[in-house]
């Protein structure tokens, strides 16, 4: 059993790390009692479970339909996270070629049709197939062919829906790189933004006048759009400005070999929380805060800061900022990127000061 945060390790399937978040066990929960009311036996109470339990195992393939179509195109996937709401996997980055974005986008929903065409063959040699009126959710015959298409319904719905041109959905990760054929990507993004948001308040209003959950889908599509607009909003700010801008200069190192007592004053005098370590004025590595607190329960304060240390990601002073913020985004271990110029470290860059540039210059366009 491996937690991270709020999310359980399931597995490791073709090199990705399944998660399952705390809450998504009360999807089940919530489809047993809901199952429960409808049906009143058990068996109808095992027919909602294993409808689920199969149709996430589609929502799982899903996303790795996108995740190793995205490492085709030599990005790597840092896990797929189960949510009650459904799948999601976390691309390391996204594609900058639209025709790229276009292909990742469309294999999530891909999968979804070829399981759908695989389900419709075996109904149909089963001769299980009956029109989508035959099937009642909520008093469903319990038969494994009713089973079934229950399964291929909800399959074509979900991919349909996925379909639908707004953030956080893959239609609106579509049309995004449609529009970027013929448009700059930030206008790209902030139109694709706002179709997404405007469908939002339709599902929103209907939702009102209906169904509930119509809401609460719109609740998280409009977040998703926002994300999205707010996300290429900071990834203009930052292009094609250099590191060396927004950099912190005034910091202080730790030696090789001090004690880690010295990284406890460090950390207690000043607001950084990572720290170089230098060797003869030469960067050899890191020490985080992390390491800094495991080294302390299991050394105490007179462990060396050298066993604690970790490699240092460098970059030269003229480094892009968006690129440097994607990889402090990218590894949950990189918070410090040390800033090397002729071999000698003259700054530091981590995510609160690359935060704070852009405070000053959201400060300074609005005058
Ligand atoms: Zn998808």
């Amino acid at each position: 059993m491996q937690w991270t945060g709020w999310s359980l390790k399931v597995g490791r399937f073709a090199g990705i790390d399944l998660f399952m978040h705390a809450t998504f066990p009360l999807l089940f929960l919530w489809i047993g009692v809901v199952y429960w009311l409808q049906t009143g036996t058990l068996t109808g109470v095992l027919f909602g479970l294993s409808f689920i339990a199969v149709l996430f195992l589609c929502v799982v393939l899903h996303e790795y339909g996108h995740a190793l179509t995205a490492r085709r195109y030599g990005i790597g996937t840092r896990h797929i996270t189960l949510l009650p709401i459904g799948g999601l996997a976390t691309l390391e980055r996204m594609p900058k070629d639209p025709r790229q974005e276009i292909v990742v986008a469309l294999m999530g929903p891909a999968v979804n049709i070829a399981i759908a065409f695989v389900l419709f063959i075996i109904l149909g040699v089963t001769g299980g197939g009956g029109s989508a009126e035959d099937i009642d959710m909520a008093s469903p015959a319990l038969m494994p062919t009713s089973f079934l298409q229950s399964v291929l319904f909800a399959i074509i719905f979900l991919a349909v829906f996925n379909m639908i041109p707004a953030f956080p959905m893959d239609g609106g990760r579509v049309l995004r790189a449609a529009l970027c054929f013929r448009m700059e990507r930030l206008r790209a993004t902030r139109i694709a933004a706002s179709i997404g948001q405007s469908v939002a308040l339709v599902f929103g209003l209907a939702g009102l006048f209906g169904n509930p959950l119509l809401v609460l889908i719109a609740v998280f599509i409009w977040i998703g759009a926002a994300a999205e607009a707010g996300g290429a909003e900071i990834e203009t700010q930052l292009h094609h400005k250099p590191v060396s801008r927004a950099m912190i200069t005034d910091f202080k190192t730790l030696k090789r070999h001090a004690p880690l007592s010295q990284a406890v004053d460090l950390t207690l005098a000043g607001t950084l929380k990572d720290f170089p370590v230098l060797d003869d004025g030469k960067l050899v590595g890191v020490v985080t805060q992390r390491a800094i607190l495991r080294g302390l329960r299991d050394h105490g304060l007179n462990g060396s800061i050298e066993d604690i240390m970790t490699e240092a990601i460098t970059a030269p002073p003229d480094a892009d900022l968006a690129s440097l913020l994607e990889t402090l985004q990218q590894g949950e271990d990189v918070q410090l990127i040390c800033i090397l110029h002729k071999g000698a470290l003259v700054g530091l860059i981590n995510l609160e000061n690359i935060s704070e540039y852009l405070r000053i210059q959201a400060a300074l366009s609005a005058r």
